[in-house]
């Protein structure tokens, strides 16, 4: 019974966003305000994915890979 408890708790576990190690100046939970809170608590924990800044962001990476080459 163990392993399926452990199983279902890693699949359960929350990603957190890659570009909170290295954040943008327009994420959210550099400046919390009470209209971020719940938009950080929200992407950066576990959408991250949705987030419409580390879309712009992601893009931007991409794009400045493709100009290193
Ligand atoms: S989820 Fe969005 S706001 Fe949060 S750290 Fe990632 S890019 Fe920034």
């Amino acid at each position: 019974m163990k392993s399926d408890e452990s199983t279902v708790s890693r699949s359960k576990k929350k990603k957190k966003c890659p570009f909170i190690g290295s954040p943008g100046k327009d994420c959210y939970f550099l400046d919390m305000n009470s209209n971020k809170i719940s938009m950080a608590l929200f992407y950066c924990q576990n959408h991250y994915a949705q987030c419409a800044i580390y879309k712009k962001m992601k893009t931007k990476k991409s794009v400045h890979k493709d100009l290193k080459r």
